[in-house]
């Protein structure tokens, strides 16, 4: 038995010994930096010469690692691996062995918990705070789909006549491919992971080209956690090459994706093509982009509702799917709720994430940053530029949290995924023209609503149209096991990662009936 699954708690960094362990793991990682890393095909370390160079966001110059990158042949060769071990091995394996693998893996983690997000901190430039959140997401994944498989692993009970013995269980599927983002480089990396492998599947592990060290890392953690070789092979590489070979490919089952609307449709469109030799139809579990909004009603807490505002649009610098990218305030109180919004806004700044003496750290990299200043300059044309606006990428790509006024609901600011510290303010007449705002969009991931007003939330739990929504808070920070995550309409494929029914879509029901 385990026991009852509980989160990770969060570190307090205002606690001067945790502050010292962290400073202390980053000392530890620096001296980790620039080291190779192979590709893991079967357990074997395979080598190429073709490399890619993962570097820290922050500090352009700081190499995090040189790691080896498939390409179609070394993709061809994973599969392999992973189809045979599916067939000889994992298919059959007991799921409480794969259970106690991640087990094992959460108590690694949990035990070096600060070098991790050390890692994170120089890999992403990751501020402590969401380094730790990151960590801690990734050791909750490896305790609640340990426990939901151990819950499944019997079945589910259905009805025998007297004549017959009934059975209904949950089969793997086989290969599944692995494509997992940079903005959570290790929670849903390594989730999205377990929970195809936890299942009795084996997995190719894709990870974002410029978040590739931390996913040998975890490789590591599993192999020390037990995990037999062949089960999970990483094999880093491009997504054109790589990724759309394995998609392509008649022998893959699944695909788990997380990351842009873009890719993610290609990857819809691409694995719903039968190819030659495939006998089935894949299987997608794709989470994609948000626009996600805050709504601010006239009855309710203002302070709470700017600092919802501005907590939601700029953690991480505003890299999250769930981030606040919109708020939508009732025209009695916008005035207010704006010019607190700039003063928060104000109070913040971007910077080397290292000393932890900046709320924000960089944007991922030079296209990230590109993109990001040339939705500034199309907000100064729609709106009115209250904050920030600027940025600089002389040494790492900072750009200074971003607030726009006055915005029409439909300009591209309100309406384009910009996955940057950049939020859009807007007015609305009354509730009912709130939540029609909120709605207008093709996305449907987060959305929070600061009202004291107890009917307008039972309007929103019923209206607002997104997989997850909240009441009096932020829209960001979903804990695995209490908030299960994941959206609707473009946002996926309504899939909730870290949820109860997260695990059963890496598998196939499968019924036995006995007469006797
Ligand atoms: N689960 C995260 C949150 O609730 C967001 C995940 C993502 O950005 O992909 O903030």
């Amino acid at each position: 038995m385990v026991v009852p699954y509980k989160h990770e708690p969060f570190t307090d960094f205002t606690v001067e010994e945790n502050k010292q362990l962290m400073l202390d793991a980053l000392q530890k990682v620096e001296a980790d930096l620039g080291k190779e890393y192979p590709l893991i095909i079967g357990g074997e370390r395979v080598t190429t010469e073709d490399k890619i160079v993962s570097v820290n966001p922050a500090n352009k110059n700081e190499v995090v690692g040189h790691v080896s990158k498939a390409n179609k042949e070394l993709a061809e060769k994973a599969m392999q691996v992973a189809d045979e071990t599916f067939e000889t091995l994992w298919r059959k394996s007991d799921p409480k062995f794969r259970a106690d693998i991640l087990f094992r893996a959460a108590a690694i983690v949990r035990r070096r918990k600060h070098e991790f997000s050390a890692h994170l901190v120089k890999e992403a430039g990751k501020p402590w705070k969401e380094a730790d959140a990151d960590t801690a997401e990734a050791i909750d994944f490896f305790e609640y789909y340990g426990r939901q498989m151990l819950k499944i692993k019997d079945g589910v009970e259905i009805n025998s006549r007297p004549i017959e013995y009934n059975q209904f269980n949950y089969i793997p599927l086989g290969v599944g491919l692995v494509i997992s983002p940079w903005n959570f480089l290790f929670a849903i990396m390594a989730g999205t992971t377990a929970a195809a492998m936890v299942t009795g599947n084996t997995v190719l592990l894709k990870p974002a080209s410029s978040t590739p060290v931390i996913a040998y890392k975890f490789m590591e953690v599993l192999e020390e956690a037990g995990l037999p070789a062949g089960v999970v092979n990483y094999i880093p590489g491009s997504g054109s090459e790589v990724g759309d070979y394995l998609v392509d490919h008649p022998r893959t089952r699944f695909v788990s994706f997380t990351g842009s609307r873009e890719v993610g449709t290609r990857i819809f469109e691409r694995a719903a093509v039968v190819h030659e030799g495939q006998k089935w139809l894949k299987r997608t579990i794709i989470e994609m982009g948000g626009k996600d909004t805050i709504v601010v009603d006239n009855e309710s807490d203002l302070e709470l509702a700017a600092q919802s505002i501005v907590q939601s649009a700029f953690g991480f610098s505003g890299q999250k799917c769930s981030a606040c990218s919109r708020a939508v305030i009732h025209e009695d109180v916008y005035d207010q709720v704006k010019d607190r919004v700039v003063e928060l806004t104000n109070e913040l700044s971007a910077g080397n994430p290292y000393d932890n003496s900046h709320f924000m750290g960089p944007v991922i990299d030079q296209g990230a940053y590109d993109k990001i200043m040339s939705y500034i300059e199309i907000g100064k044309n729609e709106g009115e530029l209250l904050a920030g606006g600027t940025g600089d990428d002389s040494t790492g790509w900072f750009i200074n949290p971003t607030v726009f006024g006055d915005l029409d609901p439909n300009a591209r600011i309100m309406q384009e995924e910009i996955f940057g510290p950049v939020v859009g303010l807007t007015k609305a007449k009354d509730f009912d023209h709130a939540i029609e705002i909120a709605n207008n969009t093709e996305y449907g991931l987060t959305g929070a609503v600061i009202t004291n007003n107890r009917s307008h939330l039972e309007q929103a739990r019923r209206d607002f149209h997104v997989g997850n929504l909240y009441f009096n808070r932020g829209c960001t920070a979903a804990i695995v096991g209490y908030q299960p995550f994941g959206g609707f309409n473009m946002s996926g494929t309504d899939s909730k990662a870290g949820g109860p029914d997260y695990l059963i879509q890496h598998m196939q029901g499968k019924t036995t009936s006995e007469m006797f």
